[in-house]
């Protein structure tokens, strides 16, 4: 049990990763807000983790509305009895060569990523400041924070700019006991990227085998994807982590794909 008696807020919960942090977490002694813009959803991935609803509740939330994060980040510190770790999840994929994206889509992409980050981010820090008891703060990047892919300009941009919002972050909260890290997945097969498969295929004009053999896991060490249990391992072992010897790093879960 190496988050005994947390409470921790995860963003985008209601699916694919996001999900598999929480009940991760929740297995692990936490007690989790399954934060989500589908509410329906969430709610029922809170009720498969505890039908009582005292271990594990529903936030319905959209990241980049300022209003909703604050109350639903107060909403899960009163009925949880506080906040010590936040995963900042939620996010979207949208691909399209640079020259064809809307000014709508590359805002929609850096708001969902960046102002979402950035909101809650703020509604917890200033909790877990007011607090005294610190906390964990964990971003989810990808292997994009670190180098770039053909048709994914946005989406580059912002999981890139995470790294400079946890590194800001666990200088600010250092005084406060709060750490942030990111974690930079792989390739991980959840509804995100079921979806690009056919898009990168009629983009570059190859089949889906092809995308995922030559795209998607060509550089990996093994041809694997990386799981849910990779990157969730990888999100208990920061979260759980006992002192400020591990603040501002990402850490990169990716099969090999990309190493540094
Ligand atoms: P997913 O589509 O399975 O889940 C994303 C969740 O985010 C959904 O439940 C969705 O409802 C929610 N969401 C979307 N917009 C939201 C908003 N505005 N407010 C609140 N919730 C919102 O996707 P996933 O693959 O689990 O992706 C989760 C995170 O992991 C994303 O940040 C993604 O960029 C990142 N990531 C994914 C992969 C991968 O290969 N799947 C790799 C690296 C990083």
């Amino acid at each position: 049990m190496q988050l005994k008696d947390r409470v921790a807020i995860v963003t985008g919960a209601a699916s694919g990763i996001g999900r598999a942090i929480a009940e991760a977490f929740h297995r692990e002694g936490a007690r989790v807000a399954i934060a989500d813009l589908a509410g329906d959803r969430a709610a029922e991935v809170a009720a498969a983790l505890d039908p009582s609803g005292a271990t594990a509740m529903a936030v319905p939330m959209d990241v980049t509305d300022e209003a909703a994060v604050d109350s639903g980040t107060a909403a899960v510190i009163e009925r949880l009895g506080g906040l010590d770790i936040l995963v900042s999840n939620a996010g979207i994929q949208i691909v399209a060569p640079l020259v064809d994206f809307t000014l709508a889509d590359w805002r929609r992409m850096l708001a969902i990523h960046l102002d979402g980050a950035f909101l809650t981010t703020r509604a917890a820090m200033r909790h877990m400041q007011a607090s005294g008891r610190g906390g964990a703060i964990l971003y989810m990047g990808s292997v994009h924070s670190k180098t770039a892919s053909k048709l994914k300009a946005p989406y580059v941009t912002a999981k890139h700019g995470l790294l400079g919002l946890a590194r800001t972050v666990a200088k600010e909260g250092a005084a406060h006991g709060i750490r942030a890290n990111v974690i930079c997945p792989g390739f991980v097969l959840t509804p995100l990227v079921e979806k690009q498969i056919p898009e990168q295929a009629k983009e570059f004009g190859i089949s889906e085998e092809e995308v995922v053999k030559t795209i998607m896991l060509k550089e990996t060490v093994d041809g694997e994807f990386t799981t849910l249990a990779d990157v969730a391992e990888a999100a208990v072992f920061l979260a759980g982590f006992g002192s400020a010897a591990l603040t501002g790093q990402s850490l990169i879960v990716s099969h090999g794909w990309h190493m540094e």
